[in-house]
């Protein structure tokens, strides 16, 4: 099969067959349709109709070892510096399509496999690991594009150090059975970006789980039985592009997870029952390095895209000669070309692992993870501050459809733009920074790759200091 195209794409997420839980019902009928998705849907399709592009084939796509048929190149396990910056051009290229506001576009996800599957081998010779089964399931998701959620945060019940579940019943999912069909996983797992809207689902632990129940990883059908996905409120503003350029089209939807006695075949499971295994899975394959080559490349875009709206905003109004307007827009040229710095060290430092394949250098997409989460708040910030009034000034498609245009034709043209021009711009900064599909889009890039606190903390604890210190005392004559 290989590299899928848009319809393929929805027809076989509207035969998936996956419970979805959505405002107090259980959707039916075809995924693609209900309100909520198909804004979402539509440009996924897009994304997946981008692969068979005869202009863009090349740089979307590569041959299967297996059947030379073409397939989707966030793929690729990269093996040469030059197949790193392969996967980032085509991680650009479909960023550019969503403005870089799709923040689990397909390529993450194959990301996070194609890495778990090179670093597979961390997995030979011990205790209940199958390192086979992560590379069968790569292959099987290789050569049919198939889509993937993942998750793995315990539900949010009490965060202090001392906390230990004890309750009767798993809160958070845990293996309960291991029978000769596999596992059984009861409890809810808290956060699923697109769940329920993908193929698959894949679930680990984040590292730090203390007892071996907690201690697994695999990867399952999203509609196995007795998995249940619970959305949030939706976000989708309605379907009008003019009034909701956003939320129309990138709204991607989150869902807890519920695992209700799920069997998980044994075929599926990468490992159990072994906390080595579960936190050396996590800190020591490829998965951070690969993961967040692909996220910085998809937030310069959104960066991009977030520049072009200030500035657009500014020659609107025409504010431009203001000096403190030129340092809000220097913060963002600033933050660009720094995640762009950093993009381009990780990829200049990359070196070949332990099991051949390239990864990029950690620590400068360490460094981009954790400026991004407090850049973007002060970006969207940013907008808001050289939009002032104009944010909230939102006539809406149907008002210019109506008697009262003339009115709006007069009073809301600006400096270099018509009516509804400049609505178009300042509708666009609102569903960028306001509405709530705006403020999740900042929540989004403060915490979907952990926690910006400990992401930092983890930073300082394991970056080599002693040369540093060793100058200053030879300064100063310490001992
Ligand atoms: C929009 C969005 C989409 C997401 N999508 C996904 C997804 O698809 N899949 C997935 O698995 N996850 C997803 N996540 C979850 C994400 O991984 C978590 O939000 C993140 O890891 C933080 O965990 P938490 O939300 O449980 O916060 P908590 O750990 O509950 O933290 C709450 C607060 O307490 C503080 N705190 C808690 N414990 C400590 C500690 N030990 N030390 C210091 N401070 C502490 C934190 O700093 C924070 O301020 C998503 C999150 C968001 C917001």
């Amino acid at each position: 099969m290989g590299a899928i195209n848009g319809k393929q794409f929805i027809e076989r997420l509207n035969k998936l067959n996956s419970e979805i839980w959505y405002d107090g019902k259980m959707i039916e009928g075809k995924l693609s349709e209900h309100a909520t998705f198909k804004g979402l849907i539509q440009s996924k399709a897009t994304l997946y109709d981008l692969q068979g592009s005869q202009e863009l084939k090349n740089k979307m796509t590569f041959l299967s070892p297996i059947t030379g048929d073409s397939i989707g190149l966030s793929y690729l396990q990269p093996k040469t510096k030059e197949d790193l910056k392969s996967r980032r051009r085509m991680i650009e290229i479909w960023a550019r399509s969503t403005c870089g506001m799709m923040g689990r576009s397909p390529d993450y996800m194959n990301t996070v496999i194609m890495s778990l599957a090179s670093s597979a081998a961390l997995l030979d010779g011990r205790e209940n690991c199958f390192p086979e089964h992560i590379l069968s399931l790569y292959e099987l998701a290789r050569e049919n594009d198939l889509s993937f959620t993942h998750t793995f945060i315990t539900p949010q019940v009490n965060r202090s150090q001392l906390f230990f579940e004890l309750s009767k019943e798993p809160i958070s999912a845990k293996i309960i059975d291991r029978n000769e069909q596999g596992l059984i996983i009861k409890g809810a797992r808290l956060l699923a970006t697109q769940g329920g809207i993908t193929d698959e689902v894949l679930v680990y632990s984040a590292p730090g789980m203390l007892h071996s129940d907690d201690a697994f990883a695999f990867s399952i059908p999203s509609d196995t039985k007795g998995v249940k996905f619970i959305c949030r409120e939706s976000f989708v503003g309605g379907d009008s592009t003019f009034n909701h350029p956003l939320s129309s089209r990138f709204e991607e939807m989150d869902s807890m997870i519920v695992f209700d006695h799920v069997l998980v075949p044994w075929n599926r499971v990468f490992f159990y029952d072994n906390l080595e295994a579960a936190r050396d899975f996590i800190l020591q394959s490829s998965f951070h390095q690969q993961a967040i080559h692909q996220v910085l490349t998809r937030q310069i875009v959104k960066t991009e895209f977030i520049l072009g709206v200030a500035e657009l905003l500014v020659e609107t109004i025409n504010i431009s000669e203001y000096h403190h307007i030129q340092e809000k827009l220097s913060e963002m040229i600033i933050g660009l070309e720094t995640m762009k710095a950093l993009l381009e060290k990780a990829e200049h430092d990359a070196e070949v692992d332990e099991w051949g394949y390239m990864r990029p250098s950690y620590l400068p997409l360490q460094v981009a993870s954790t400026i991004f989460p407090k850049i973007y708040p002060r970006f969207c910030e940013i907008i808001q501050l050289i939009s002032a009034s104009g944010i909230v000034t939102l006539p809406t498609e149907n008002d210019f459809a109506s008697e009262i245009r003339g009115d709006l034709d007069q009073y809301l043209q600006a400096a270099s733009m018509n009516a509804e021009e400049r609505v178009k711009i300042f509708r666009l900064a609102w569903d960028l920074t306001m509405s709530s599909f705006g403020t999740r889009q900042t929540q989004y890039e403060r915490y979907f790759f952990g926690d910006p606190i400990r992401l930092s903390s983890n930073l300082y604890k394991n970056y080599s200091k002693d040369k540093y210190v060793a100058l200053v005392s030879k300064f100063i004559n310490l001992n």
